[in-house]
């Protein structure tokens, strides 16, 4: 557990966000395209020269990851994933330890030496869901930690869908929703727009609990229904509204049936993993082959 806890810090700043602020004052004339894909959907842009066949690799895996996403969340209009092309900027170095993020709703920003590590498939699926999200809200908005459970949740399971194994970055997570309290719960879901580790981790645990517990049960296709629910909104209607509309309960009565789950469960933390994308894991930290 120790050694988790220490990897929280680095963790937190490397893996990936949204976070527009990063990329503001830069434009496309601080980049070069170098690639467009056949049906002009995927661009390559950079500041640096990258050879013709390692842009056709990342285009694919950046077409297979929005695929990924897509078919997750099972859009009613697949059009307006479409209409633009997606910018992908593949850059020497990024100011901060950010590994890549998302930029509005058409350019993903990535670190080119981290793409050849294999968690940088998570980070694909994640970012390319909030490109999703944005291009399906025209303009709305949707609390960050419920973007982020859904991108998390697609960058573990499109990970995992290729094979890889659970790694240091899934039981920081997981360490996060075993110590979380109901307290942290009223604070960090009473904050919509904020950005940083807590709307992540919470906001996964948030998604995942919605998806395995909620009302007993939970509702398995929960991903599908956020989708509705930001289709939704993007008619115009504000999130919490269509939430209600969408789930039949008030955005408050999740908050307080998931704060009544973290109370029942604190001293059991464990039983918090169950049915999750966590299940496989120990909550005393990564054996040697998950490394
Ligand atoms: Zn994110």
């Amino acid at each position: 557990m120790k050694t988790i806890l220490l990897l929280v810090t680095f963790l937190c700043l490397s893996f990936s966000a949204t976070l527009p602020s990063l990329g503001s004052g830069e434009t496309d004339d601080d980049y070069k395209m170098l690639y467009s894909s056949g049906d002009k959907f995927i661009q390559i842009w950079s500041d640096h020269e990258i050879d013709r066949q390692r842009c056709e690799a990342i285009a694919e895996r950046v077409r297979k990851a929005y695929t990924f996403d897509s078919e997750q969340e099972h859009w009613s209009d697949q059009k307006v994933l479409f209409q633009n092309p997606l910018r992908v900027r593949v850059v020497s170095s990024i100011k901060s330890k950010i590994l890549g993020y998302a930029l509005g709703k058409d350019v993903f920003v990535v670190r080119d030496n981290y793409l050849d590590d294999e968690l940088s498939e998570g980070t694909l699926a994640h970012e390319l869901t909030h490109i999703q999200d944005a291009r399906q809200l025209k303009g709305g908005k949707i609390p960050s930690f419920i973007a982020e459970g859904r991108a998390l949740t697609n960058g573990h399971n499109y990970r995992m869908s290729l094979g890889q194994k659970d790694n240091k970055y899934d039981y920081q997570m997981a360490s996060s929703a075993l110590k979380y309290s109901s307290a942290d719960a009223d604070t960090i879901l009473g904050e919509f727009y904020d950005t940083g580790w807590d709307m992540e981790a919470m906001g996964t645990f948030l998604v995942e609990y919605m998806r395995t517990k909620w009302h007993g049960t939970g509702i398995p296709n929960v991903h599908p229904q956020l989708s509705r629910m930001i289709e939704h909104i993007s008619t115009g209607v504000d999130a919490e509204a269509a939430f209600a509309h969408q789930f039949g309960k008030p955005f408050s009565e999740l908050q307080a049936s998931f704060m009544k789950y973290l109370d029942d469960t604190k001293q059991d933390p464990a039983v918090r993993l169950q049915g999750t994308i966590w299940a496989s894991l120990k909550a005393d930290g990564p054996s040697d082959d998950a490394e």
